[in-house]
């Protein structure tokens, strides 16, 4: 259970001041959360910057630009004259030294009045401008009397926003956050916070909250460190605990004869690479071995994952155990199947699919053979995690692009059968430090060389304004009977925005291809989709208009030219999958970036999509350029990443966190010492709290 000295901050933030049903919807999009924002969400709402206040000049030193907090005195008000509403309402006011015109717009008089009254002395904070030879400030950021000064930040955070929810909103909020922050035992070594001149948890969250020096809103400050490393050390005996979980020695041997594997191999059209031997290897021994497996198999898009997949469940059928193979979405589960049933019928393996679109008579039916073991390879989405799905025997559980699921997913999926062995496997490239954070220290094998005769993808970078010079180019490639992914941008912040983008461009697009043209995006019905991806599969279709649902696993080796407009508007690490879905084939491909407007970092990461097709190499640049929360694509796919650190700052404590989280559970694994007691109070504020659950299952 949560110790109850949390409860005020996982409250809902509508117990805030305030915060009504709607103001909470903002606040959950702004934190990330889907349903609800919780107090500590703001709490760990961290700003990116701050504004300084503390200029206090004389009317006469104050220069244009400046932000500056001036006393005045209010001499005079000029509101809009009648009928000219749009007019600014004006302020007149002065000290000893100079005039200074305050500017208001769409004011009410009664605030104004009320905010500025004639003859008092006033301190205004904002950002001044010359008009017309005159010192004006329009709309100050705040404007208090000699009491409110006492009270003012003179170093104000600055918080990132969300549409709708304005700078002064979040800030009140976060305020009213930090006035519930109840204090709390002391969870890390006394010795290691003095040493690293660290305060306590509340301390530093009301430092980078409430800065009073410019740094101290800087990932690199006391306050922010000292909250990095607890999200790190957080993280870090969650991992155990859910190691310690899964590895328990009860592990199964599934040793299989090689009989449908060898089957496999037969009626496969290639032969395996070399890692792809190598993986798979490492696999079987694996699942040989009386201990659990639990082991990533990490290989770029296009290296071929899936038939390592296949053959690792082929060995645990041999043995006569089930395997379950959970795909992130419904195209890719279908995907997978369309891939493995002609092999798997080859070698007499049974394979059916379960997704969420699987239902009544057909469903029990299915969930019946499954439990009778008449189902060998189960096939499926989320829906497999459904407590009424159970296995007869089922020995491995493997989890395709597992960024897209959390640790309780996973854990569901091994309580489905007994000691399950695990493989998970992800074709966003992981730096090894990033390995290590999210996943400890599970096993891994790479597949690093790409099928052979893969010719490389030509990429080029084209402004937007040559839109037409590239639909023509598109048009000359369907002639030729190419197939085309044409790419959707991203719009900020709305899903609805992306959707509206794509069916634009696909009616443009329908109007000069016509019944050749394609539409996929995530609202589509399920059933919607597997069509419009059918269609382009066969060919039906030449051009696919799409969001970027077919980012992940999508596999149509006949699509050679792969168009995404707004490039600049997506992470390296989503381009590189985007383009991952051409090239598959014979033909030679080509991957048109079109982009508007170029800042440097945009600029830096276009040329690094031309120069290289490493996603090993794009993934470390990605890291350098935008920090390590979206290189996992967090942000999209809402794993418990990290909030707090920062991989390129805090990346050094890592190593410290890792032990400390080892001796702690070593001589603690209960948690039951005082500090192992205070530690549960941590993994609950970093929603590591399912690991808790982990040490009373014992
Ligand atoms: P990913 O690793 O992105 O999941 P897939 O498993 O979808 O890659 O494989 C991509 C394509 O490469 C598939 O069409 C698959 O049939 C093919 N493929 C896999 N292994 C080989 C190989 N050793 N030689 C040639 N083609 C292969
Ligand atoms: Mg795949």
């Amino acid at each position: 259970m949560r110790p109850s000295l949390l409860d005020p901050l996982f409250a809902s933030v509508t117990a805030l001041p305030g915060i009504g049903e709607k103001l909470a919807k903002l606040f959950a999009r702004l934190v990330g959360r889907e349903d609800d924002a919780r107090v500590l969400d703001l709490l760990f709402h961290l700003p990116t910057g701050n504004v300084d206040r503390r200029a206090r000049p004389k009317l006469c030193d104050v220069k244009e630009g400046m932000v500056v907090t001036v006393k005045v005195t209010v001499d005079r008000h000029r509101a809009p004259p009648p009928g000219r509403s749009r007019a600014p309402y004006l302020i007149y006011a002065s000290d000893e030294t100079g005039d200074l015109v305050i500017t208001y717009f769409n004011a009410r008089k009664e605030y104004v009045d009320k905010l500025l009254p004639v003859g008092a002395v006033r301190y205004v904070s904002g950002t001044a401008a010359m008009y017309d030879g005159t010192l004006q400030m329009v709309h100050p950021d705040r404007v208090v009397d000699e009491k409110g000064l006492a009270a003012l930040p003179l170093i104000e955070p600055v918080y990132p926003l969300t549409e709708g929810l304005g700078a002064n909103q979040v800030r009140k909020a976060v305020e009213a956050a930090l006035a519930r922050l109840p204090s709390l035992p002391e969870w890390q070594d006394a010795a290691w916070l003095r040493k690293r001149k660290l305060p306590a948890f509340a301390e530093a969250l009301r430092t980078v909250h409430r800065p009073s020096e410019l740094t101290d809103v800087l990932p690199q400050s006391a306050g922010w460190t000292r909250l990095a490393y607890d999200e790190l050390l957080a993280g870090q005996i969650a991992l155990r605990l859910v190691r310690a979980h899964l590895r328990r020695p009860q592990g199964r041997r599934h040793a299989g004869d090689g009989s449908i594997r060898r089957k496999i191999a037969g009626a496969l059209p290639y032969s395996l690479t070399l890692s792809q031997h190598r993986a798979l290897d490492a696999i079987i021994e694996d699942l040989g071995k009386p201990e659990r497996m639990l082991r990533m198999l990490q290989g770029d898009v296009g290296s071929g994952k899936t038939v390592v997949a296949l053959l690792a469940a082929a060995a645990v059928v041999e043995a006569g155990r089930q395997t379950a193979l959970m795909a992130p979405t419904e195209i890719l589960a279908r995907q997978h199947l369309a891939t493995i049933a002609p092999l798997a019928e080859a070698s007499g393996m049974r394979v059916a699919l379960l997704t969420g679109r699987e239902r009544g008579r057909p469903r029990d039916a299915l969930l019946q053979a499954l439990a009778d073991g008449e189902v060998d390879l189960l096939v499926g989405t989320h829906a497999v995690f459904q407590d009424d799905v159970a296995f007869r025997d089922l020995g491995l559980a493997i989890v395709d692009e597992q960024h897209r699921f959390g640790v309780h997913q996973r854990l569901a999926l091994a309580r489905k059968g007994e000691a399950v062995d695990m493989l998970v496997m992800t074709a966003t490239p992981i730096p090894r430090t990033l390995v290590l954070t999210y996943f400890g220290d599970m096993d891994v094998s790479e597949l690093r060389e790409k099928p052979a005769g893969r010719l490389p993808i030509d990429t080029r970078t084209i402004p937007l304004g040559r839109l037409n010079e590239v639909i023509e180019a598109v048009g000359r490639a369907i002639d030729e009977g190419q197939r085309v992914y044409w790419v959707c941008p991203l719009v900020e912040e709305s899903e609805t925005g992306d959707l509206a983008a794509a069916e634009q461009r696909f009616a443009d697009l329908k109007k000069r291809f016509g019944e050749r043209t394609g539409l996929v995006h995530g609202r589509m019905r399920g059933s919607e989709k597997d069509s419009a991806m059918e269609d382009f599969a066969s060919g039906r279709t030449r051009l696919l208009v799409a969001t970027t649902v077919i980012e992940v696993g999508v596999n149509v080796p006949e699509a050679t030219v792969m168009v995404i407009e707004h490039a600049e508007r997506f992470g390296l690490a989503q381009l590189h999958q985007l383009r991952g879905r051409i090239g598959r084939g014979a033909g030679k491909s080509t991957c048109l970036l079109l982009y508007a407007a170029l800042g440097e970092t945009a600029k830096a990461r276009l040329a690094i999509m031309r120069e290289t097709e490493d996603g090993f190499r794009i993934a470390e640049e990605d890291l350098k350029l935008r920090g390590e929360g979206d290189i996992l694509g967090t942000r999209q796919s809402g794993m418990p990443g990290f909030r707090i650190a920062r991989m390129e700052v805090h990346g050094e404590l890592l190593a410290a966190a890792r032990d400390d989280a080892a001796l702690l559970l070593d001589r603690d694994p209960q948690l039951a010492s005082e500090r192992g007691r205070a530690i549960r109070h941590l993994l609950y504020l970093f929603d590591r709290d399912e690991a808790v659950g982990l040490i009373r299952a014992g």
